[in-house]
């Protein structure tokens, strides 16, 4: 990475993206002919589905292509109001929710709208690989809690209290959680948030793989416990995983009155509003009937249990069973090799795409996501155990 001391300082100290880095490394190499199999992506495998295409292509034909209100349409903020209260079972109003371009960018903005200098953020580790640059970003601090195997990788309430000092600010919580697949329960949730309530901390909660849970599991928004949590906490979502529309960059955040309309005057100054015509593709996309993810998920579930059952009878890895999302964190400490040299070798080695965990905070691991056909699955799990065979 070239560092020009005309650069801002901000940026000095911030890491480029390893998920995006090796997923666009991974499609590249494909677009040249090399037979790549990558279990890199952080994106579902199947197309957007074609009632979401035609809603944009219909958005463009009437020429709905012109600036609209910086927080979005008021019919899709009224659906995702909507959507919040029979989901989650959470009331906003539209003056609360900013449709932003992307999930990421909600989460950047609620940061951007909250962290004053060196004002700590609370991030559970493994995390995902942007929190802590965007924190950086926007001058705070990034004070990781890490959490246990046998815990799910989930923070526990006495964890919380252990990290909380006077300048801690937010709690970031992810659930299900990308990378390690955790999901909090109810009581979890409660716990955490009473915390949270007594002291004063925010939280910023990323639910956009909320539709992605398996083993009859539910998921839960803290925002839904009570009134003091909520009036506590920015709920971010999107559309990204649940339609396969990561390309679209359509995401939400929902939150008080008073944050939500700062996080207005930041994108007036900013992005402005996000694509027209990806927010009348999102009206669609929400307007699916359940059935809709319920298929997706389905299928989700059952490359999971292939994967895993493939991962548990090879030799130096363990993965770690994801309760939602669709990703494998596998722990390799056993290769002795650290994630970026396995990550390296993999692709260098056997043509196979993963990536590694430093950028989560876990050198000892690799993620692996299952968004791919079976077949793409099988064909990766046969290079994967080829190759730990003879580490
Ligand atoms: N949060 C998590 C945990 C993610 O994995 C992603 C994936 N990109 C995002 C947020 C952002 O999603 P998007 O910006 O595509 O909506
Ligand atoms: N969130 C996805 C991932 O973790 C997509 C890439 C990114 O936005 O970082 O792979």
């Amino acid at each position: 990475m070239h560092i020009d001391t005309r650069l801002a300082k901000r940026l000095k100290n911030v890491k480029p993206s390893s998920t995006l880095a090796i997923t666009s490394k991974a499609k590249k190499l494909k677009s040249e002919g090399f037979d790549i199999i990558t279990l890199a992506a952080g994106e579902p495998d199947f197309d957007t589905p074609d009632f979401v295409k035609s809603a944009a292509i219909e958005a463009i034909n009437s020429g709905f292509t012109k600036y609209t209100p910086t927080t979005g349409i008021p019919e899709l903020k009224k659906l995702i109001c909507e959507k919040f209260s029979k989901d989650n079972s959470v009331e906003y109003t539209p003056s609360q929710v900013v449709v932003s371009c992307g999930a990421k960018h909600s989460i950047f903005n609620a940061l951007f709208a909250l962290v004053n200098p060196k004002d700590e953020v609370l991030i559970p580790s493994p995390y995902w690989v942007s929190y802590p640059e965007m924190v950086n970003l926007c001058a705070g601090s990034a004070r990781f809690i890490q959490t246990l195997p046998k815990n799910n990788f989930k923070i526990t309430a006495k964890d919380l209290s252990s990290q909380i000092s006077d300048k801690t600010k937010i709690l970031i919580l992810n659930s299900p959680s990308n990378p390690a697949g955790s999901v909090y329960t109810e009581d979890e949730l409660r716990e955490l948030a009473a915390i949270c309530v007594k002291n004063k901390i925010f939280v910023i909660s990323d639910e956009i793989y909320e539709k992605l849970i398996y083993d009859g599991l539910r998921h839960i928004s803290i925002a839904s416990l009570n009134k003091d949590i909520c009036d506590l906490t920015l709920t971010v979502n999107g559309l990204s995983k649940s339609y396969s529309m990561t390309g679209w960059r359509i995401g939400y955040l929902a939150a008080p009155g008073y944050i939500a309309e700062a996080i207005s005057r930041l994108q007036d100054h900013s992005t402005s509003n996000p694509n027209s015509i990806a927010q009348k593709a999102g009206l669609a996309a929400l307007g699916a009937p359940d059935s809709f993810y319920k298929k997706i998920c389905q299928q989700f579930q059952e490359r999971r249990d292939y994967c895993i059952g493939r991962l548990k009878a090879m030799p130096k890895i363990k993965p770690v069973i994801p309760q939602g999302a669709f990703y494998i964190f596998c722990d390799i400490a056993k290769t002795n090799l650290d994630s970026t040299e396995v990550a390296n070798r993999l692709l260098d080695e056997k043509s196979l795409s993963v990536i590694p965990g430093e950028g989560f905070g876990a050198s000892n691991y690799i993620r692996l996501s299952f968004a791919a056909s079976l077949e793409n699955l099988k064909k990766g799990m046969d290079r994967l155990e080829d190759w730990l065979k003879k580490v």
